[in-house]
């Protein structure tokens, strides 16, 4: 159980992220959580920085898509003009609205990452398929983990272990 809670890669933001790491591994193709991930959960539209950022990641060849255990309402306004496919209602850490993004976008387990804030959910779920899996520090910050995982004993044992591992830099850390 617990080598399915740990990803395969750490960022400290998205702004942090090596996408030639993920060339090098053979990763085309990236699964985005919403909220927390690339929103902030009460905010209704992105930031221009990582809209510019998404575009980049297009730009550079990838081929993203958000699946998101939220609202069709939210993640369609969200989606829409970004003109990127969503899935939602995701029911993370179930396989079934990953394995539609990686149908929508024509990809292969193999060659698909997912990216997202939560372990249980974003981690868990793409590790149980074989996905790569990127964890990202919430837009709310560390201090919003350290509080919302204070009972979640192993969410806090795979943080703690990754600080051991990046030793609390900031960065695009291969964990595994
Ligand atoms: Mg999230």
């Amino acid at each position: 159980m617990y080598s399915l809670l740990y990803p395969d890669m750490f960022i400290s933001s998205l702004f942090h992220l090596e996408p030639e790491l993920l060339l090098q591994r053979g990763i085309k193709n990236i699964l985005f959580d919403l909220d927390n991930t690339i929103v902030p959960r009460d905010k209704p539209k992105f930031e221009q920085a990582v809209e510019e950022w998404l575009n980049n990641l297009l730009n550079l060849g990838f081929r993203v898509a958000i699946v998101s255990n939220n609202s069709p309402q939210r993640v369609n306004s969200l989606a829409g003009p970004l003109n990127v496919p969503a899935v939602n209602r995701a029911i993370k850490p179930m396989k079934k609205a990953f394995k539609t993004g990686i149908t929508i976008l024509n990809a292969a387990p193999e060659n698909t990452a997912v990216l997202g804030d939560q372990i249980f959910t974003d981690i868990l779920g793409g590790n149980r398929l074989g996905l790569f899996t990127i964890l990202v520090v919430p837009l709310e910050g560390k201090e919003f983990w350290a509080t919302s995982l204070l009972n979640r004993r192993l969410e806090r044992l795979v943080i703690k272990k990754i600080e051991r591992r990046t030793a609390g830099k900031s960065g695009c850390f291969l964990l595994k």
